[in-house]
């Protein structure tokens, strides 16, 4: 059966189907790894799963990042015992999935993923894909059958992904020549390359993401069909395309990441038409920046919130909806409002970005006007807004990317750092007043529309 299967997945590569038939142990004093860089929660997961009689193995990532000297996100745990099983062995726990059945065993506030072996959904009889498992593009729609060791390795994506670390023996198991890719930093997609796309599309963004999160050449075989599949990816569920752009933007790498996507021709559709962005060069620099803002602050451990982010990459295209609008004759306000309903709208459909992410995007934008209004009290009153520092943040980004003055930025930077007298002194009313007729005589610019005094900008435009 596992025979026929794998001559059936490796038929277009014959190479590989020699050398996934072979399984290397690799010994502890190889590959380095030791027990104690595996959490305690799931070395006595692995421990009592083994001692009830089943196998239990450390999977995927956390091997891969291990051997990388990197550190996990989390141990994920591959066994030969049912979810029931498993449920039986662990008080806390529970099964969890309803097509494949997972369980999560936990310990204090970790979390461990034990997942049975999982096997090619195959029709035995025909040795081939049964139409209902796949649609009409070769995305596979289900892939909920347990299996064996081996074939729960081939089911994976990449090769450096299907390492199994044994902590008890403190072996690793490696049936696909994985530890060496590692190695060799290559990363190379399991089996056929084009039908692993077309099961499951995703797996273009994950290899772009993985080769920039990782420091990895994606091997040339594996690189060769991304461009063409790229349109598959409009047949993937938004919310999965949602939760990898996710990964992707959060993984301390986006910049790299979104060139890479960019420059494999990924980028159509998926995030907020990328191509568009990159070619205004206002938007790219604006995106670059803050990218690379982004990827430091996740590299030294602060917060960032996926709001801020997608409020980011979605800018210049409401800016430039908004221009268009006002150049067909709307006003500012209700443009500005069309332009982010339109936007959002395309990009819930296109990203299944979550409607909680909304608020925080639509603040972080409607307040940007508001910084450009040095009048009065309202400057003031913009500092009590709860999503006053986010605002400000992008607005700086803003003026660092050449769209606004960094006039602008340093005002805002000295006014945040004064006193209440000398905030008080940096309104002073005359200087508004010139300020205003040196703007009207100049030619207008998108955020100008906003800054003139009728335009002026209400707390709650909705
Ligand atoms: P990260 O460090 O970003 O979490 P990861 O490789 O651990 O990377 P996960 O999404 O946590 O990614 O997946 C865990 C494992 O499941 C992978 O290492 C891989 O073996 C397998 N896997 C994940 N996604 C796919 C996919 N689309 N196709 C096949 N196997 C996959
Ligand atoms: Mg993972």
């Amino acid at each position: 059966m596992i025979r026929k299967f794998l001559r059936k997945v490796f038929s277009r590569n014959p190479a590989a189907s020699e050398s996934i038939a072979r399984l290397n142990i690799i010994p502890s004093q190889r590959h380095g790894i030791r027990r104690n860089q595996i959490t305690p929660c799931a070395l006595k997961i692995a421990s009592q799963l083994q001692q009830a009689g089943f196998s239990a193995y450390i999977v995927g990532g956390a091997v891969r990042d291990l051997l990388l000297g990197l550190t996990p996100k989390d141990f994920d745990m591959a066994t030969n015992a049912t979810p029931e099983q498993a449920h039986h062995l662990f008080r806390r726990s529970r099964i969890i999935g309803r097509r494949f059945r997972l369980v999560h065993v936990m310990c204090g506030a970790e979390t461990v993923e034990v997942s049975t072996f999982r096997g090619p959904s195959l029709d035995d009889e025909h040795n081939h894909r049964p139409a209902q498992l796949t649609d009409q593009h070769g995305r596979l729609l289900h892939d909920n059958v347990f299996g064996s060791q081996e074939e729960d390795a081939i089911r994976r994506d990449f090769t450096i992904n299907a390492l199994f670390y044994d902590p008890i023996k403190e072996e690793i198991l490696d049936y696909l020549n994985g530890y060496e890719d590692l190695e060799a930093k290559k990363l190379r997609i399991i089996g056929d390359p084009v039908q692993r796309y077309r099961e499951d599309p995703v797996r273009l963004l994950r290899a772009v993401r993985l080769a920039a999160k990782l420091g990895m050449q994606i091997e040339a075989e594996t690189a060769k069909p991304i461009g063409d599949l790229a349109p598959l990816l409009q047949n993937v569920p938004p919310s999965r395309l949602f939760d990898e752009m996710l990964k992707l933007l959060l993984s301390g790498h986006a910049l790299p990441c979104v060139v890479e996507l960019r420059a494999r021709g990924l980028h159509h559709g998926l995030l907020p038409m990328l191509d568009i962005i990159l070619e205004q060069p206002l938007g790219e620099r604006f995106i670059t920046i803050a990218l690379k803002n982004t990827d430091e602050r996740i590299r030294e451990n602060k917060p960032v919130s996926p709001g801020f982010l997608f409020a980011i990459l979605l800018w210049h295209e409401v800016l430039s909806k908004w221009n268009s609008l006002q150049s067909a004759g709307e006003k500012p306000w209700p443009a500005l409002f069309k332009a982010i309903d339109q936007i959002l709208s395309i990009q819930h459909k296109k990203l299944a970005i979550p409607r909680r992410f909304d608020a925080v995007i639509q603040e972080i934008w409607v307040m940007q006007p508001r910084f450009e209004v040095r009048a009065g009290r309202k400057p003031f009153r913009l500092l009590t807004h709860p999503r006053f520092r986010a605002a400000y943040d992008f607005m700086l980004l803003r003026c660092e990317s050449g769209e606004l003055s960094m006039e602008l930025g340093e005002w805002w930077k000295t006014f945040l750092s004064a006193d209440s007298e000398k905030r008080e002194k940096m309104l002073p009313k005359q200087a508004l007043a010139k300020k205003g007729r040196r703007r009207r005589s100049r030619k207008k610019t998108s955020s100008d529309l906003v800054l003139e005094p009728e335009n002026a900008i209400p707390i709650n435009p909705h």
